[in-house]
């Protein structure tokens, strides 16, 4: 199993860090959100120790969003969720803070005061959008 002795993530599934167990398998481990975003924020991840979503290994990416709709039907069903959102930050860019991969589970209430991070505008430069469409192609 590649693991990286610095990584805070690695340490909680060596048990080597205190944490909140949800659930465990011999891919994925599944835990509380030390500060969560509201009630039943939970965190999944793959044990084996890769930094990001461009770096994991596609079945281990498989496997960790199959193990987050589980616990996102859990929330709703076991914690009355009106929804959830799931999460994954790649790069301090893009708020990334621990770099073991892990997509969040964040169970949403009606009024729990979670903000969009971004509001939709009123439509973008359609060349730019096309310009980024073509970069983004084979
Ligand atoms: P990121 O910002 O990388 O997307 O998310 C990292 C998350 O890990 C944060 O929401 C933060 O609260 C959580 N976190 C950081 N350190 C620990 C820890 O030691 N234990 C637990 N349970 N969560 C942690
Ligand atoms: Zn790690």
């Amino acid at each position: 199993m590649a693991t990286d002795t610095d990584c805070i993530f690695c340490k909680i599934v060596a048990g080597e860090i205190p944490s909140t167990k949800v659930a465990e398998d011999d891919d994925t481990f599944v835990f509380m959100d030390v500060n969560p975003a509201t009630r039943g924020h939970a965190l999944v991840i793959p044990k084996r120790h890769t930094q990001d979503v461009t770096t994991i290994d596609p079945a281990d990416l498989a496997t960790v969003m199959v193990k987050a709709q589980e616990i996102a039907k859990r929330a709703e069903q076991a914690l009355g969720a009106d929804g959830v959102n799931l999460l994954n930050c790649c790069g301090s860019a893009a708020w990334q803070t621990v770099f073991h991969f892990h997509v969040h589970v964040i169970p949403r209430y009606a009024g729990d005061g979670l903000t969009e991070p971004w509001k939709p505008g009123q439509g973008g430069d359609a060349e730019v959008i096309a310009a980024a469409a073509e970069a983004l192609r084979d």
